[in-house]
């Protein structure tokens, strides 16, 4: 498509918000920022999917992500039946960390209590309570989340959760609002920890990435230092998020991560990811152009990195 072309289509697609939302950073922020902290603030604000349920919502486009929820169920279920079975807690408590808005917000907490029912039914016993966390970012529509809980309720009475002398089980469902890569649980607080397509997400954009070659991610013609700064990114990141939620976690407690990844050592996306984020990539250079006439290419990059990483391998680990 030629620049005409992209123009045309960027007034079309300004007119509707783009499926993940975000606002334009300070220029050279993120070269100033001495501690991991202050980058994550930054980016905890700004960052969000796109809420509600009309065309371009996260709602309305997330079924590539549900596929991967639907692909871990079994892992899921024999982790939180494991638990059950080892602690048979009365209530079980659930965090879904980086639950966004939508029909994936409940897919993954519907099947674990469905499963735990279907485990206390054939042992004879009543269900456990449940006490459900939903974890985004602040500006994530916890407002749709909310406006759904009736809908969520009325489906586990739908699927059989009650008869034959059993009560359906009670499920209680809170927001919390906040960053993963912070404490967001007191310690020793939860069950299980549930995250899907959620940790790709880096903290920050990593510093000293300003010479990607007009790239706004890691890609084979990037420079080996943006390869190293998005990978120890992530590695920081993952440690981090590990650590708090070892903290959150009751001792034996279960967690189920799931996120895109590769299968071989290669650094950078691959073939297909670049299929999807090269116009994404001229999308954006586009728009930094219509707002910043004559910017140069070093603060266009600025602009537009990309704080999101492929981790390498694609298997779903469960921790305990
Ligand atoms: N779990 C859902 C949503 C995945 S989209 C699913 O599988 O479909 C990724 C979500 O992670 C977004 O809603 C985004 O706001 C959230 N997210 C990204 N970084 C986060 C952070 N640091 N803390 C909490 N949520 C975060």
């Amino acid at each position: 498509m030629d620049n005409l072309g992209i123009g045309h289509l960027l007034k079309e697609v300004t007119m509707q918000p783009p499926l993940l939302k975000y606002s334009k950073p300070k220029l050279g922020n993120h070269r100033k920022r001495s501690k991991l902290g202050e980058g994550e603030m930054e980016l905890a604000k700004v960052f969000h999917m796109n809420g509600g349920t009309g065309d371009a919502s996260y709602a309305k486009n997330s079924l590539l992500q549900q596929k991967g929820i639907l692909m871990t169920k079994k892992i899921t279920d024999e982790a939180i039946t494991a638990l059950y079975r080892s602690h048979s807690p009365e209530t079980i408590c659930i965090a879904d960390i980086g639950c966004s808005s939508g029909p994936n917000t409940f897919l993954g907490v519907t099947g674990l209590i469905k499963t735990i029912h279907q485990e206390c039914k054939s042992n004879g016993h009543q269900s456990p309570e449940f006490h459900v966390f939903l974890n985004d970012l602040p500006s994530n529509d916890f407002n749709s989340v909310f406006r759904s809980l009736p809908a969520f309720h009325e489906d586990l009475k739908k699927q059989n959760m009650g008869g034959e002398g059993f009560d359906p089980p009670s499920c209680f469902v809170a927001g919390v609002a906040g960053s993963f890569y912070n404490r967001i649980f007191p310690s020793k607080s939860l069950h299980f920890v549930l995250s899907s397509n959620s940790l790709h997400w880096l903290s920050q954009v990593p510093d000293g990435i300003e010479n990607n070659n007009g790239n706004i991610y890691a890609t084979n013609t990037s420079p080996p230092n943006l390869l190293k700064a998005y990978y120890e990114q992530y590695e920081r990141d993952f440690v981090i998020f590990l650590k708090y939620r070892s903290d959150e976690l009751v001792k034996g407690g279960r967690m189920v991560l799931t996120m895109a990844g590769r299968k071989n050592e290669e650094r950078s996306f691959n073939e297909g990811s670049r299929y999807l984020l090269e116009p994404l990539v001229r999308a954006l250079k586009d728009m930094v152009a219509e707002v910043n006439p004559g910017i140069n290419r070093r603060r266009e990059s600025e602009f537009i990195q990309y704080c999101c990483i492929l981790p390498m391998s694609c298997r779903s680990n469960v921790y305990s």
